[in-house]
């Protein structure tokens, strides 16, 4: 193995740890890039690397970092949907058909939601530093 990091291992282990309720990060992981998930039980992961001790980056690239694995991550997801959908016989669509797209669809959902979130953040950033200047 080298040090090129396989991207669809990232992808996929992303898509599993949200699918187990951990939160996306801005941060990223120091040692691959990943982005960096927090589990419900608090510990901070990355999708190759497992736990992860967070070194404070430089917040704002940190961030578009992110969104561009999300806009990758969001490619490949789509890709995955238009593929199931294309697979389903038209006579005889299943319970796990169904399950698949709804699952894949709240994933570009959370994405897209989650972009926004990160695209907002260095605005308000801005924002409280005007509000804090104007109280001294
Ligand atoms: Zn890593």
């Amino acid at each position: 193995m080298g040090s090129e990091i396989d991207r669809d291992t990232v992808v996929k282990r992303s898509v599993e740890l949200m699918r187990s309720g951990a939160t996306l990060l801005a941060e990223v992981c120091p040692l691959c890039r990943s982005p960096l998930f927090r589990l419900r039980s608090g510990e901070i992961v990355c999708p190759i690397h497992g736990r992860v001790m967070v070194v404070k980056t430089e917040e704002e690239v940190a961030e578009a970092g992110v969104i561009g694995v999300l806009t990758e991550l969001e490619k490949k997801i789509s890709n995955l949907l238009i593929n199931r959908v294309k697979n389903i016989s038209e006579d005889e669509a299943s319970y796990d058909d169904a399950r698949d797209i709804v699952m894949w669809l709240e994933a570009i959902e959370r994405i897209e939601r989650i972009k926004q979130m990160l695209k907002q953040v260095p605005e308000q950033r801005k924002r409280k530093a005007e509000e804090k200047h104007e109280e001294q």
